[in-house]
C-alpha cells in the first residue's frame, strides 16, 4: 500500500496539445518529432522508443492551479493519445533515470529537494512528505531540469 500517488499532466492538457499543436497554457507552437531521448511522456509516465516513436514537445506550467507563480518548461508527450498514469506507486519505467524530488510548502516554497535513485525512491517519497509542511512534489529530472510529474498524499 503507497502512502502517495504520481500524477501526470492533465488529459485535457495533454489533448489540447495535440489536437491544437499548441501549448494549452501559453499558446506556444508546439513541435512534433520521432523521439531522439527516452522523454519520458508526461501524460503515461512511459519512456519513449528512441527513434520510433513520435512525440509533441510543448511548453507547460506545473504550478497552475496550485500556485500564482508560474515555472513555465519544456514537456513532451506521445503524439498518439495514450494513457494517462493512473497505477499505485511510482512509475516502474521513470525509477531508472535521473531524478530530484523537490516539496513544496504553501505559495510553492521550495522546503528541499533531494536526488533520487531507483533503490531510495520510495523512502526519499515517504522522507518528504513526512515533513507537514510539503503540500505536494515535484519530480524532475535531475540532469535536464525539467517538470516530469506531481506527487501527493493519499
Ligand atoms: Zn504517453
Amino acid at each position: 500500500m503507497h502512502s502517495y500517488r504520481v500524477i501526470a499532466i492533465p488529459k485535457e492538457i495533454a489533448q489540447r496539445a495535440r489536437t491544437t499543436m499548441k501549448s494549452p497554457q501559453y499558446g506556444h507552437p508546439a513541435h512534433a518529432e520521432v523521439a531522439k531521448g527516452y522523454g519520458p511522456c508526461r501524460s503515461c509516465l512511459q519512456t519513449f522508443h528512441t527513434g520510433e516513436e513520435h512525440r509533441v514537445l510543448f511548453t507547460y506550467n506545473p504550478f497552475e492551479g496550485l500556485a500564482d507563480y508560474p515555472a513555465p518548461g519544456p514537456i513532451f508527450i506521445h503524439k498518439e493519445e495514450c494513457p494517462e498514469y493512473a497505477s499505485p506507486g511510482f512509475p516502474s519505467k521513470l525509477r531508472e533515470l535521473p531524478l530530484m524530488l523537490e516539496a513544496f510548502g504553501p505559495g510553492r516554497e521550495l522546503l528541499k529537494h533531494e536526488r533520487a535513485d531507483k533503490d531510495n525512491i520510495d523512502a526519499t517519497i515517504t522522507r518528504l512528505l513526512a515533513n507537514p509542511a510539503a503540500e505536494y512534489l515535484h519530480v524532475r529530472n535531475a540532469e535536464a531540469g525539467c517538470y516530469i510529474a506531481r506527487i501527493e498524499r493519499v
